[in-house]
């Protein structure tokens, strides 16, 4: 692990992970008023991690944005891309060779193996699968190996899971969860074929490497949370502990997303709206 040398066990290390491909909204205001709750009232670290690495949809408009909407909620943090610290840099884009160590380890290991399928799951790696985006099971076509044509830099790269294998953890609001590898998920991508990382390597490499101590984020995240079990268990690195909260929802109980426009925080502030009204949604 790299940077973590200053910061110190034991404490609370919370963190808040935006992606900057869209403004915040409602959602994103509820579920980091709650990290940032959590983090305050044991005294402990926030960290703003920017996590830009879907180069096709982040702008930088969005990273400004998102720390002027963040600020105008109240949220605070102590380390950041704005604010510097023990742990940076903060932004993924600039943390490619943290991913790419800890990739390599998990090639040495043959813990992954190349794959040649073109699929959906492959092209959206880059990002967090909330809720109906999440993949569906891989099928394990190219587990059995590629030709040494197709599995140099050409290829994408899948961590193999122990199929069969119950995934076991604790989470502080939804209690005991229980997810079996290869059919509640299957191999899923840990690098593109294009050099760039996918959300869930990238993900325990920073909560491993900025040393959080627990995890808060939305509950369609639940699934992925078991891979990234899988992975730090791989890496030999301690897990953070995790805190899932309700999804807020729209009025036909969609997920709210970015597309949401009308509920994007700066269209809530521009519309009058009071921050103490928007924080628990
Ligand atoms: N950047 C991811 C997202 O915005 C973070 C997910 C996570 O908390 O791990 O969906």
């Amino acid at each position: 692990m790299t940077g973590g040398e200053e910061l110190r066990g034991g404490a609370y290390r919370g963190r808040l992970a935006p992606s900057p491909t869209g403004y915040l909204h409602l959602g994103h205001a509820r579920t980091f008023w709650i990290a940032y709750e959590r983090a305050r009232a044991v005294g402990g670290v926030l960290v703003l991690r920017n996590e830009d690495l879907d180069r096709a949809r982040c702008r930088p408009e969005f990273v400004a944005g998102m720390i002027e909407d963040l600020r105008w909620l109240g949220i605070s943090w102590q380390e950041g891309p704005d604010c510097g610290g023990p742990a940076g840099p903060y932004s993924q884009s600039q943390r490619l060779d943290r991913y790419r160590a800890a990739f390599e380890r998990l090639r040495e290991q043959k813990l992954i193996y190349p794959c040649g399928c073109s699929r959906r799951d492959v092209l959206s790696a880059a990002r967090a699968p909330h809720a109906a985006e999440d993949e569906p099971v891989y099928p394990g076509t190219c587990r059995g190996g590629l030709s040494s044509a197709i599995a140099g830099e050409k290829a994408n790269w899948r961590f193999r899971v122990p199929d069969g294998q119950t995934i076991s953890f604790v989470d502080r609001r939804c209690g005991l969860q229980n997810l079996v590898a290869g059919r509640d998920f299957g191999d899923f991508v840990v690098w593109r074929q294009d050099g760039i990382p996918a959300y869930q390597l990238a993900v325990v490499v920073d909560d491993a490497a900025m040393r959080i101590t627990e995890v808060v984020r939305g509950e369609d995240l639940l699934r992925s949370t078991a891979r990234q079990l899988l992975l730090f268990r791989a890496l030999g690195w301690p897990a953070p502990e995790y805190f899932h909260c309700p999804l807020l929802c729209d009025a036909t109980g969609a997920r709210l997303a970015k597309r949401h426009e009308a509920l994007s925080l700066r269209a809530l502030r521009r519309a009058g709206q009071a921050p103490e009204c928007l924080r628990t949604g």
